[in-house]
């Protein structure tokens, strides 16, 4: 029996600029709301095992500066779970992509739940750069992050980490020096990968040059702390013919249930998708 998965979609941060969403910077008009979304993996042998927890609410992520979550579709990552009918104390283990601001909130909300961090992302969110302790509403700032209060659940990894039959976590440095995602064997022999922000979108993944012979011609996101390290994970997720599932893209529940297959090198595999969405 392979491992089920389910997206939970978390609402949007509102009015995104596409130079944003792509490179993190503010000089675009063509705004949009970015998606959050989240992964709830049910093992066949074990409990259950949710990816990421998403935003800050709206009026503490404004607090602290970022932009705001939507507040009429804002949803904690414990609502979601508990309108699929599961208690939030049934999840035995969250796996936090990484410690930014839109990832990691909510996480007193499952309190049996250990808390999977990689020892590089923790030891970077006590002290992050300059250019990053805003994503990590860093103390330096004056902020109090949202994994603060779990800090004794939280067990810091050190690289790969099998969970359960057909579930890994498995180190992806490149948005973040700690970042790691969640691998799962899903039904009809595919498998997929909840990337967090390695891309957070799939122009990252599909690109606009074609590189011929290579698995590239990827757009890096514009959120990196290592270029080098981005290019190899995006390149060796390619390589395992994993499908990438990110956590701000609309096409990302397409992807995670078989119904459109991204590629990547190739930017027109996401016109099947926008076909597919009504775009
Ligand atoms: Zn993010």
């Amino acid at each position: 029996v392979s491992p089920g998965l389910t997206v939970l979609d978390l609402g949007d941060i509102a009015d995104i600029p596409d130079s944003v969403r792509l490179y993190g910077v503010g000089h675009c008009s063509r705004t949009a709301g970015l998606p959050v979304y989240a992964y709830l993996v049910e093992p066949a042998d074990g409990r259950l095992v949710l990816f990421d927890t998403g935003c800050a609410p709206p009026d503490r992520a404004a607090a602290a500066g970022h932009p705001e979550p939507a507040a009429d579709r804002y949803r904690t990552a414990a609502d979601a779970v508990a309108a699929l009918g599961v208690a939030p104390a049934d999840v035995g283990t969250v796996v936090l992509s990484h410690l930014h601001w839109d990832h990691c909130y909510g996480l007193d909300l499952f309190p049996d739940a250990t808390i999977l961090v990689q020892r590089r992302e923790l030891q970077t969110a006590v002290a992050p750069y300059p250019e990053q302790q805003t994503l990590y509403e860093s103390f330096e700032l004056g902020h109090r992050p949202g994994w603060l209060d779990v800090l004794d659940r939280v067990r810091p990894l050190d690289g790969w980490t099998g969970l359960a039959d057909g579930v890994a976590v498995v180190p992806l440095p490149g948005h973040t020096d700690g970042s790691q995602g969640l691998v799962v064997d899903v039904a009809g022999g595919r498998t997929v990968c909840c990337c967090g922000d390695l891309m957070s979108a799939y122009e990252s993944w599909t690109g606009v040059y074609r590189v011929p012979g290579r698995p590239s011609g990827m757009i890096p996101n514009g959120l990196h702390s290592d270029l080098a390290a981005w290019r190899a994970t995006t390149e060796s997720i390619a390589r395992s013919g994993w499908v990438p599932l990110p956590a701000h893209d609309r096409r990302a529940p397409l992807a995670a249930d078989g119904r459109w297959t991204p590629r990547p090198g190739d930017p027109s595999s996401l016109d099947d998708a926008d076909r597919l969405l009504g775009h």
